[in-house]
């Protein structure tokens, strides 16, 4: 069965019992009120009549003082042990009349009793009759009355409950609609997301704090972050897939050139070799660094040792300034001890090193301190710097600010790219400043060791 029609029948059925539960116990208390009243009122029209009867001295002839005393639907008789008594007083009509039997009760008595499909109060009270005999005066009442009005609000209440179920079925619907209705669009949006391969969005009415608003949205949400996933993911294959392209025909029309005339121009054989050589270096590192970039955080097997910011600063800058010829001027505070990875630290600063070198031509200048519980590094170059536009970019992959240019340079926009999953893996924080024509300003924060 589906879920609407599941909350509609529960909800109906359920109130529908409801309903009937509690009309059953206002008829039967309502019921038992009136009977219990109209017994007493017979019990205190018996006790008057035992009372004139005690103080009748006069010699009043006993019929004609039931008959004063009977009431309207009833009758009353002086009962003895065997058989009915010198008096009995009714108004004519009443069936009563004609009942055949009587029993004698020696105690007293007051209930309800059913004769000819009717119900009656009887009270019987004991009396010593003239005779010194122990007799019974009883007033038998019929209860018709009462019940053709307990019959009226019986009807009342089955009507009540019937005309109540059509409003309820009603709303039933109505909620069980409301519940269902953003399922049922969320279904049709995922069905047609799977059937068309494209990512859709849910309409959401009007804004409301509701479960069911909140779960759209979330929705939403999701599809909106898997869209981007998959739209980075489809960038990355591209720009990897053009990134390669072009080492790759370099590639062929130099080995085709070395086919037709390499055998005998030696010039031509020592160039092509050369570009084919450099070609092939190039798509070595750019594989390294996909493969790097392609692996998730755990598997960089992170190792972080106490490290001694002054002399590991001080090491890896002369290493680099032999490499590369260029003049880096460092400043350590003493005694700044950070928590991190040797290996991948070495890494970060290589990549931002390397930045500075390609993108200025003045001295590059590393400082290292402590601020704000953090160690901090900063790596200052005087070159090109960017706009603030391309640096909100730079730390997407393959984002470069100048293709032509960095491609000369060696570049592939994945450095930086690189630098934010490293410093994530170390719990450092990278932060970039720069200012065209100026220079930039590369900070990286570190953990302290205790
Ligand atoms: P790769 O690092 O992969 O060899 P890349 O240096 O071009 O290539 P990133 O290090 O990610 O890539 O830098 C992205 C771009 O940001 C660069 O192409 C460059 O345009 C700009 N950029 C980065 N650092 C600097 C800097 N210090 N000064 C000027 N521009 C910079
Ligand atoms: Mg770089």
């Amino acid at each position: 069965m589906k879920l609407r029609n599941k909350i509609h029948l529960y909800t109906t059925v359920l109130f529908v019992v409801l309903l009937v539960l509690i009309n059953t116990a206002v008829y039967f208390s309502f019921s038992r009120m009136i009977f219990t009243s109209e017994l007493e009122q017979t019990e205190a029209e018996a006790e008057q009549i035992v009372a004139t009867l005690n103080e009748n001295q006069s010699g009043v002839p006993i019929r004609e003082l039931l008959l004063a005393y009977s009431p309207i639907n009833g009758i009353v008789q002086i009962v003895m042990k065997d058989a009915i008594g010198p008096g009995a007083a009714s108004p004519d009509h009443s069936s009563l009349r004609e009942r055949s039997s009587v029993t004698f009760y020696s105690e007293e008595v007051s209930r309800i009793i059913d004769y000819q499909g009717t119900k009656h109060a009887l009270v019987s009270v004991p009396i010593i009759w003239t005779n010194g005999e122990v007799a019974a005066l009883q007033v038998t009442e019929s209860l018709k009355a009462a019940e053709q009005n307990l019959n009226v609000l019986q009807i009342v209440l089955i009507v009540v409950t019937l005309i109540a179920t059509i409003p309820l079925f009603i709303s039933a619907r109505f909620l069980s609609n409301l519940i269902t209705r953003p399922i049922t669009s969320m279904t049709s949006t995922m069905q047609d997301i799977r059937e068309s391969g494209r990512f859709k969005q849910l309409e959401l009415p009007e804004k409301s704090k509701d479960e069911l608003y909140v779960m759209g949205e979330t929705f939403n949400e999701m599809i909106t972050l898997l869209q981007a996933n998959y739209e980075k993911q489809e960038q990355f294959v591209s720009n990897a897939s053009h990134e390669l392209k072009t080492p790759l025909t370099v590639i062929e029309s130099y080995s085709s050139l070395l086919e037709r005339r390499g055998r005998h121009d030696e010039a031509l054989f020592d160039e092509s070799v050369e570009a084919i050589h450099s070609e092939a270096v190039r798509m070595k590192n750019l594989t390294q660094q996909f493969l790097l970039l392609a692996k998730h955080e755990e598997y960089w097997n992170v190792d972080l040792t106490e490290i001694k910011l002054s002399t590991f600063l001080q090491e890896s800058m002369r290493a680099f300034e032999k490499a590369y010829k260029r003049r880096v001027e460092v400043s350590v505070e003493e005694g700044l001890n950070v928590l991190a990875d040797a290996q991948k630290l070495k890494q970060l600063l290589y990549i931002f090193m390397d930045n500075a070198r390609k993108y200025s031509e003045k001295e590059i200048q590393v400082d290292a301190f402590r601020n704000e519980g953090r160690a901090q590094i900063h790596i200052i170059d005087q070159g090109i710097g960017m706009s603030q536009e391309d640096l909100e970019r730079v730390f997407e992959r393959f984002y470069r600010v100048d293709k032509a240019r960095t491609r000369k340079s060696g570049g592939f926009g994945l450095g930086l790219a690189l630098a934010e999953e490293l410093a994530q893996v170390m719990d450092a924080e990278l932060l970039l400043h720069s200012e065209e024509k100026t220079g930039t300003k590369a900070i990286i924060k570190l953990p302290l060791s205790q």
